[in-house]
């Protein structure tokens, strides 16, 4: 049975690119919990659904389960054979998945899908990496990670991805998420890692070390 590995952290953490990065390292799966949000939120829209209605999202999301890809180098995301990697990126999801997100049958939902994931997954581990990993889908996990930043830094962190994602979009999204799970402050026993004077390898290999220490996982590379 797979490790897990949990990370958590508000947009702009650096959350994913050190996760994935991560999960290379060590051999490890890692699951995008973020994308399955989105993907959600991209169906709903392109069916034309209220996503006030929790039940029809709900549903919706059940159908979801097992599209997941776990592998870092290859993260494609599908939804009804349609490619949406790039379109879960764009404006119009990300103004719109904390709306999705908000609904607690759909995160029961999803969550359930990525226990079952992790559990059959082909791999030593895998980093979950989200906002309500270390809390609610993982909480016995031997290594939860916090992720934190300023919030001038992780704006201007999302600025230099060029994905046109402006900062008023990044905190509204922030202040609407915080309403639902609280990660902005670690729960007992996660580790909190300030990232804001940090450069990303430095953010890797402290967030490596943390997990050998707690974990038999071992760096492969
Ligand atoms: O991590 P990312 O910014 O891609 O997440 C997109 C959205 O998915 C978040 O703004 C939040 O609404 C939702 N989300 C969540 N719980 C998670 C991961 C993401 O509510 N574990």
């Amino acid at each position: 049975m797979s490790v897990i590995i949990a990370i958590d952290g508000p947009a702009g953490s650096g959350k994913s690119s050190v996760s994935k990065e991560a999960a290379r390292r060590l051999g490890c799966g890692y699951l995008d919990t973020g994308a399955a949000y989105r993907s959600l939120a991209w169906d709903c829209l392109d069916q034309g659904l209220d996503l006030e209605h929790a039940d029809t999202i709900t549903a919706v999301a059940e159908s979801h389960e097992q599209l997941r890809p776990l592998n870092p180098d290859e993260q494609r995301h599908v939804v009804r054979g349609v490619d949406v990697t790039d379109a879960i990126r764009g404006e119009e999801v990300s103004s719109t998945v904390s709306a999705v997100a908000a609904h607690h049958d759909v995160r029961d939902t999803l969550n359930a899908g990525f226990r079952r994931l992790v559990e059959s997954a082909p791999y030593p581990g895998v980093i979950v990496e989200g906002r309500d990993i270390t809390t609610v889908v993982a909480p016995d996990s031997p290594a939860r990670i916090l992720l934190t930043a300023d919030e001038a830094v992780r704006i201007a962190r999302r600025e230099a991805e060029h994905t046109g994602v402006t900062a008023e979009a990044l905190v509204r999204r922030d202040a609407a998420d915080s309403k639902v799970v609280n990660f902005m402050t670690a729960a007992d026993g996660v580790w909190t890692l300030d990232t804001t004077e940090m450069s990303f390898d430095e953010v890797v290999d402290a967030v490596v070390d943390y997990i050998t220490q707690r974990t038999e996982l071992q760096v492969l590379r």
